[in-house]
């Protein structure tokens, strides 16, 4: 859309499309009751304020949204005195935190201007009066057209600057403003761009896709807390093999993960692609039915190709010395993989031991015939259910695995795999032919 840039200002900037109440399916009822009520509160307090941002999106999608984020003219100072049970949190982007329950919060945003949120480098530092913006700059300080819509309920129509409504009825994932100007000064956007178009099954535009591509490097100038958490989320989100479809496909995937570029691009490269996807692909069936894969059976999946092509894992179990030395070097070749991500000594230590002991799992079958050694062991439930889960991606057979909410949080307090894993006797065959942990790796 023309008027889709960011260098503009205010002035030179068009009206909003506005799209009223009879031609859109948003209804007040699928919108939380806080927020609405912060919304009514702050309209009587003479203020100007709109829900914004992913939860306009969800709704006009007919989502649910996770949650209700609101913008409005009242600067934070003046939220605090509306809303007695508030807080103000975050030091450059200051946000109220608006507490109905605990467990209840709601945030409100002062419209920002764009090159408050654009600001990268040290020495831009902005007068104080240059803090907030309009919504028309709020909306172009966005990262993606169809996350810039506002609702307002005074009239329940959504006011869009962007063109986000088009984009949200094509299906499409453009970035607000020049793509790359915005990529550069916020790479962590490329991400963002492919997470959304990968959960709504959305196209990305033509000029966001080559900016990607030719800016994706850049990703590795944030800061790692930021990219760890876009990251986690896109593994957790229920559209992992989608994700990382997008993120193979612009080069994103190894500029987050470098290690897996050998095997993902040699001779086996398109198999092990193919196995990869299929392993992700549990994940999201898991995640879509409600259950929420710990993040050491996550990584596991995520994993396993490249610990099978790069570091040997697979074929007849090791014994003794030999597996005591293999898990020693999958272990540190995790760590050295995985040192960005910021992952838990504990997280780490469980993933290694699901790794190493999954050729017992293949060798005895799993059909609940499991050698007794095996059963005995701290980490069996986790070993046999990661089994469940890989037999799943490779032979089609539902996974029937439960993880408990503390399951995932306790993991400081679970007993680490033992290193040797020696001494198993059974005589079973493995479910799968010889050769790679399924038999599938040539
Ligand atoms: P989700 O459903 O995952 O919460 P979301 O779009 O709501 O998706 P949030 O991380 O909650 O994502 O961000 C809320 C809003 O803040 C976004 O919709 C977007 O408008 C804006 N936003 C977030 N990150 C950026 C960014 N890096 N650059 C510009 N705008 C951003
Ligand atoms: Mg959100």
């Amino acid at each position: 859309m023309s008027h889709n840039d960011s260098s503009v200002t205010d002035k030179q900037r068009p009206e909003p499309v506005v799209i009223p109440r009879a031609e859109h399916d948003i209804s007040r009822q699928n919108i939380d009751r806080e927020a609405l009520k912060v919304l009514y509160r702050l309209r009587d307090a003479g203020h100007a304020a709109y829900l914004v941002g992913g939860g306009v999106r969800d709704l006009y999608l007919g989502k649910t949204p996770k949650d209700f984020d609101i913008s409005t003219d009242a600067h934070p100072g003046e939220l605090r005195k509306i809303f007695k049970n508030s807080r103000i949190i975050g030091r450059r982007f200051r946000l109220v935190q608006v507490f109905f329950r605990p467990d209840k919060i709601i945030e409100v945003s002062t419209f920002r201007c764009s090159s408050e949120y654009d600001l990268d480098g040290e020495e831009e530092v902005l007068a104080a009066n240059n803090t907030f913006g309009s919504p028309v700059e709020d909306a172009f300080r966005r990262d993606l057209t169809i996350n810039a819509l506002f609702y307002e309920i005074e009239n329940f129509t959504i006011i869009d600057y962007v063109g986000g409504v088009e984009d949200l009825n094509n299906k499409i994932v453009r970035i607000v403003g020049d793509p790359e100007r915005r990529i550069i000064r916020d790479p962590v956007r490329m991400l963002r761009a492919i997470r959304h178009a990968a959960r709504s099954n959305f196209s990305i535009e033509p000029a966001t896709w080559a900016a990607i591509v030719k800016h994706r490097d850049k990703l590795t100038l944030c800061p790692d807390s930021r990219i760890r958490d876009e990251f986690f989320k896109d593994l957790r989100g229920g559209a992992s093999r989608a994700w990382a479809e997008l993120a193979l496909e612009s080069g994103i995937f190894f500029v987050l993960l470098p290690f897996y570029r050998a095997c993902l691009s040699g001779p086996e490269g398109a198999a092990n692609r193919e196995r990869l996807l299929r392993l992700l692909a549990v994940s999201d069936r898991l995640h879509g039915e409600g259950t929420q894969l710990p993040e050491e059976m996550l990584f596991a999946l995520l994993l396993l190709v490249w610990a099978e092509a790069e570091m040997g894992l697979g074929g007849e179990p090791l014994k003794g010395q030999q597996a005591f030395a293999f898990s020693r070097d999958l272990r540190s070749a995790l760590d050295a993989n995985l040192a960005d991500l910021n992952i838990k000594r504990a997280t780490r230590e469980v993933l290694t031991g699901l790794l190493v002991n999954l050729p017992f799992c293949v060798q005895c079958g799993g059909d609940g015939n499991w050698p007794k050694w095996l059963q005995k062991k701290s980490y069996f439930r986790e070993v046999s259910q990661f089994y469940a889960l890989c037999r799943e991606a490779e032979a089609g057979e539902k996974a029937e695995v439960a993880f408990a909410e503390k399951e995932r949080t306790s993991e400081q307090h679970r007993r680490p795999p033992r290193k040797r894993s020696g001494g198993q006797r059974s005589s079973r065959q493995p479910a799968f032919a010889k050769g790679g942990i399924f038999g599938l790796k040539k």
